[in-house]
């Protein structure tokens, strides 16, 4: 057999990865998954506790999902959306626009999380140029956000350790606090979001002109640590954006398709985004696919005669692939038929309680973060006094790595333990990923 471990570290280069320490470790390699779990090349099973960074939805292998793709294979595999049209590319764009917020009428595809935010800026600047208010051309965008790791989507990133090296590189934008109530353990979560929002209201009210639009991660920052906004955040920005002229840009690349309970995050405060950017969970985890989707009011101001250059000009060479989108619409087709988001709920009412049961007063877990199927347990050295551990100590990577002999993959944010199961995951599976975490983190931290 082939020493695909060595073979790897000889020709991969890995993302977000030190090279150099991966090069010193022990490294699991993926040959096959069946339903939650993958097999490495040894043999060995693992539940996939981050649904394979946060895409898996029904499960791997899923049959109808398999069966779309090699139905759709046989009869073509590509074709550009660039002057032609492809048929799987027009039925998934009906059922998107169908079950997504009210308002959002037209489908934009591309290929990542990262290019549907990428579209989303720069459908939003050109909407308002069409519209001849050149002025209006600053993005406002969260504290600690995570939109992708393209320029664009950098820029409006606030996430230091990952964006501060490539400042120069990146256009001016405004920044709005954002609400942590694990940071501020002293304010109401309540008090905590209105004065997010005055902040936001202030910034709209002294520079509306400027502003195009806002991006936010719906009730969940996925990637700043799974922080959960309070309830209401959302739909106070969206207020506030609507009464500023200022388009809303919802990114629910982590947060859509049934991750926080609902279809989408934006549906539980009723909010109805201008633009929306869809990726990650949108072909079940299958195949590179995203989705920026536009209302009316938007798409009709690139309508003009040829000459008067309105057109979106932006396009990817996959853009629509007939496989993805094949795979996506039986993804979704699959949430009506087993009725996954109803089963869903008392899922997330088991993870809360065995969380609850499990970490609660467990030494070296501080916040229990939780939004439906997203969760994030953050270690601390000491519980009484949010003590973090030591950077260098790389406490998350340890826990997370040590857990693996227990048949569990997890990877987490820096101290942050992220937990975020396949939607098809049973409650046993939940069990032993919390039960083997709880192993993990005792072997790895009370030393
Ligand atoms: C993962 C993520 C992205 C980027 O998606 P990619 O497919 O990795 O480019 C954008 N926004 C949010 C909120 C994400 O979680």
């Amino acid at each position: 057999m082939r020493d695909w471990v060595e073979l790897d570290k000889r020709y991969i280069w890995h993302p977000f990865t030190q090279m150099k320490d991966w090069f010193q470790s022990d490294n699991l390699i993926i040959e096959r998954a069946e339903g939650v779990y993958l097999f490495d090349t040894t043999g060995a099973r693992y539940i996939d506790g981050v649904s394979s960074l946060w895409v898996n939805i029904h499960g791997h292998q899923k049959s109808e999902i398999d069966r779309a793709i090699i139905n759709q294979i046989g009869r073509v595999a590509h074709s550009t959306l660039l002057g032609l049209g492809n048929t799987p590319s027009i039925s998934l764009a009906e059922k998107l626009v169908e079950i997504s917020p009210d308002g959002l009428k037209r489908v934009f595809y591309s290929d990542s999380g990262s290019t549907a935010v990428e579209v989303a800026l720069k459908i939003a600047f050109q909407y308002w140029k069409n519209k001849g208010r050149k002025d209006k051309k600053l993005f406002v965008g969260l504290d600690q956000a995570y939109h992708g790791d393209t320029i664009g989507s950098v820029s409006l990133g606030g996430i230091d350790i990952f964006h501060s090296i490539f400042s120069q590189l990146l256009f001016p934008t405004l920044v709005i606090p954002s609400p942590f109530p694990y940071r501020n353990p002293n304010t109401e979560p309540d008090d905590l979001r209105d004065r997010c929002l005055e902040f936001f209201e202030q910034m709209a009210a002294e520079r509306s002109d400027e502003i195009a639009a806002l991006i936010v991660e719906p009730s969940v920052q996925g990637a700043a640590g799974i922080i959960v906004h309070p309830a209401g955040f959302l739909k106070g920005l969206e207020t506030i954006c609507r009464k500023y002229n200022i388009l809303l840009i919802c990114d629910e690349v982590a947060t859509g398709f049934g991750r926080t309970g609902a279809m989408f995050a934006c549906e539980r405060e009723s909010v109805h985004p201008d633009i929306l950017c869809l990726a990650k969970g949108l072909t079940g985890g299958y195949l590179p696919l995203a989705a920026t989707l536009t209302t009316d009011e938007i798409f009709e101001a690139f309508l003009a005669p040829y000459t008067d250059y309105k057109t979106f000009f932006h396009g990817h060479s996959y853009t629509g692939n007939p496989l993805a989108c094949a795979a996506a619409e039986a993804c979704l087709d699959i949430f009506v038929n087993e009725r996954v988001l109803e089963k869903l709920q008392p899922k997330i009412a088991f993870l809360t309680d065995i969380l609850t049961e499990v970490f609660q007063n467990a030494p070296n877990v501080g916040d229990i973060r939780q939004c439906g199927f997203m969760v994030g347990i953050e270690l601390t050295r000491d519980k009484a006094l949010r003590k973090p551990f030591p950077v260098e100590l790389r406490m998350g990577a340890q826990v997370t790595r040590n857990i693996q002999k227990y048949g569990v993959i997890l990877r987490p944010l820096g101290d942050v333990i992220v937990i975020m199961p396949p939607l098809a995951i049973e409650n046993c599976e939940i069990e032993t990923i919390i039960r083997s975490l709880e192993k993990s983190i005792k072997e790895t931290c009370e030393t």
